[in-house]
């Protein structure tokens, strides 16, 4: 059995800014960002799984819990043989997954989870207007159409936000999500780095 994968977890709903924040932190050496949105739009879209995805996604609904951390799972042994990502070098920053209760439960052997980023934001007009901003700039279908992000908001409280429970509450950090990139950086940080040297 490896060791488990050294992990932070970002959290929270849909156009809070985990995809930016942990972007810019998987920038700075030692960190590895991996985000499952990124990873399933990189798929070939007319292959069986990317069909299952945009199936999935175009109606705000999660992808299945096992085929996605099958496909996680491959995609993370892809990025080492790659040496992208190395277990003993980097912190994985996960961005979009564990996404439900199942999903952690399976994920449970394979990565400890020692610290997780809560982006909370209480202003979901402000969520909606970033989600159709970057709608436009990306061309992201899920995002264009306001029913299916009034889906996905229902989504992430039915399905994702229990995930929280299933850790121990000492290692959750809740971050104002609300400023600028940089604000919500620092704040970020600051919780990380102590953790780190821990
Ligand atoms: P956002 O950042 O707006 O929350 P993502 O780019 O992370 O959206 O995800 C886009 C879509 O990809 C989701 O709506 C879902 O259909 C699918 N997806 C991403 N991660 C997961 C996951 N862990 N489990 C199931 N589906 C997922």
């Amino acid at each position: 059995m490896p060791t488990k994968y050294q992990s932070i977890l970002l959290i929270g709903p849909p156009g809070v800014g985990k995809g930016t924040q942990g972007k810019i932190l998987g920038s700075i050496p030692g960190f590895f960002h991996l985000a499952t949105g990124d990873m399933f739009r990189g798929l070939d879209k007319e292959s069986e799984i990317g069909l299952e995805f945009t199936r999935y996604s175009s109606q705000g609904l999660l992808v299945p819990d096992f085929l996605t951390v099958r496909l996680w799972q491959q995609h993370l042994e892809q990025l080492i043989a790659k040496d992208m990502y190395s277990p003993e070098r980097d912190v994985l920053l996960l961005d979009g997954i564990p996404r439900s209760e199942p999903q952690a439960e399976m994920m449970d052997d394979l990565i400890n989870p020692f610290m997780i980023i809560h982006l909370v934001c209480e202003d979901i007009d402000e969520m909606v207007r970033r989600m159709q901003r970057r709608a436009t700039e990306q061309g992201r279908p899920d995002d264009a159409d306001e029913s299916v992000i009034r889906k996905r908001f229902d989504v992430y409280r039915e399905q994702t936000a229990p995930v929280l429970a299933c850790y121990n509450d000492e290692i959750i950090a809740n971050i104002d999500a609300l400023g600028t990139q940089a604000e919500v950086l620092l704040r970020i940080l600051s919780k990380i780095v102590p953790a780190l040297s821990k």
